[in-house]
């Protein structure tokens, strides 16, 4: 397949270009449209990609907030990730992991050890982990993947489990779908091949267009809930989110589903990363604009926001369009057992606990979710998407996240977490205005107080 046809660079670069053109009352009624969260254009994405006014980013900033409460209401999905392995033969120039750091402490966790950890993840409250991996065929095979996914769901309550990891052929992705994923993420990690070419000068990942493909690879296998994304900071951010986008409307069109979802990692100081600079840092503002533009344009994607972020703006970033946040997190494998700074991928910067963390988007007025119902209810890619579109799946999201919740508090609670939890149950079902919704709700409450678990 011709990947110019799904990265058209001399495209990309001639949006930005016209992107600067526009005038401020144009750009106003880009936000006006975005706000009616029906999507924007690449053309009117790059616009607001170019846009240094801060008066407008207020604006933008005020129109994303919005887009994300009518579509995903106040919910936000929690996660934590579970690293299998840190061996990987390839060198990408900003990752701990790559094959030339020879003082990162090595280990791929065997199967038992797996299970615990994912033991330590649920006991802090967890019901969805992404499992995260280096790339090694001599020790991250698709058995050992698969037989990591099956002995997580078995033994513990986690309920999904999304994948991190290489990109693999038809018939691995084949079976990974068979094992239960939940997503299949993969980040391009810039979209400019020339960068890539620099930052991945050895190994497998070399291949651009191989991991361009991975998406139509994992379709082809049966997983249509995909997440893409870029590593912000390798090249000019407008460049890569508008790649992103245009991806983005590539597999939405071509495959019939637009990603699932899109995770904004922002590169982080790595143990012996060969490079020791950011080549293009990108602001907080920056940050907070590419958020919002991402919520704009695909207002019916996810936006997935890591621990690689500082707390005060992970905060800020919560009331901005983000519907999922990881917490509690490690990036060493074995790393909830064993705190080895030595073994990291890279470090974290949002360091709180997951109960800390709830307390903020609980205090926020956000609702904290650990729904796993869709993908269970088998609602993924293009069903899903359909869905979202409609209304009254709102109410059964927002009632999902509430009996998730009120789980959360009874089984992992604190006191000051269960008063404010308390209220905001209280809060959040008043808002649901489906009378049938609201009662059913109220009884499956009532169960779950009695003891009843995974009611949705
Ligand atoms: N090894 C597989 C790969 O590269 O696709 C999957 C897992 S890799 C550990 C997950 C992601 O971590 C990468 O896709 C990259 O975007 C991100 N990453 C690597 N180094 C990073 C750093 N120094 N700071 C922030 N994110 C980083
Ligand atoms: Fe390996 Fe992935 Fe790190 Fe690259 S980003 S060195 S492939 S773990």
């Amino acid at each position: 397949m011709d990947t110019l046809k799904i990265i058209n660079e001399v495209k990309i670069e001639k949006l930005l270009h016209q992107g600067k053109n526009f005038k401020r009352a144009e750009i106003i009624e880009i936000i006006n449209k975005g706000r009616r969260g029906k999507g924007l254009s690449l053309e009117e994405a790059a616009a607001l990609l170019q846009l240094e006014d801060l008066d407008l980013m207020e604006d933008l900033y005020h129109a994303a907030r919005e887009v994300k409460n009518t579509i995903y209401g106040k919910r936000i999905v929690v996660f934590a990730p579970l690293y299998t392995s840190n061996h990987c033969i390839n060198n990408c120039l900003y990752c701990g992991f790559r094959v030339d750091n020879k003082h990162l402490h090595r280990k791929t966790l065997n199967i038992d050890e797996v299970v615990e950890e994912a033991k330590t993840i649920e006991e802090q409250g967890h019901k969805r982990i992404l499992m995260v991996c280096g790339e090694d065929p001599r020790y991250t095979t698709i058995t050992h993947i698969v037989e990591s996914l099956k002995a997580v769901y078995d033994h513990t309550d986690i309920r999904r489990i999304n994948v991190n990891a290489a990109p693999m052929s038809v018939e691995d992705f084949r079976t990974l779908k068979g094992a239960g994923i939940g997503t299949y993420q993969i980040f391009q990690e810039t979209y400019h091949r020339d960068t890539y070419r620099q930052m991945h000068p050895s190994g497998l990942k070399k291949d651009y267009d191989y991991r361009l493909l991975a998406i139509n690879r994992a379709f082809e296998a049966g997983i249509d809930d995909l997440g893409i994304g870029v590593l912000l900071g390798l090249y000019d951010y407008r460049f890569d989110v508008l790649a992103t986008l245009m991806h983005a409307q590539y597999m939405d069109e071509t495959l019939n589903v637009g990603p699932h979802t899109v995770s904004v990692p922002r590169l982080r100081p790595a143990i012996d990363a060969a490079i020791k600079e950011t080549p293009y840092e990108v602001t907080d503002e920056n940050f907070k604009k590419i958020i919002a533009v991402y919520r704009l344009t695909l207002p019916y994607t996810g936006i997935i926001l890591s621990t690689r972020e500082p707390s005060k703006l992970r905060d800020e970033l919560f009331d901005l369009g983000v519907s999922q946040a990881s917490a509690g997190s490690k990036t060493n494998p074995g790393g909830y057992h064993n705190e080895d700074h030595d073994a990291e991928q890279f470090e974290t910067s949002d360091e709180r606990s997951l109960k800390e963390v709830l307390k903020v988007i609980c205090n926020q007025g956000h609702l904290p979710s650990f729904c796993t119902a869709c993908y269970r209810a088998k609602r993924t890619g293009e069903v899903f998407m359909g869905l979202a579109k409609e209304a009254e799946i709102h109410e059964f999201c927002q009632s999902n996240a509430i009996l998730t919740l009120k789980e959360h508090l009874l089984d992992f609670g604190d006191e000051e977490l269960k008063e404010i939890g308390d209220q905001l149950i209280e809060k959040s079902l008043e808002e649901i205005e489906n009378e049938n919704i609201k009662e059913l709700t109220k009884e499956k409450l009532k169960e779950t107080e009695k003891g009843k678990r995974d009611l949705f």
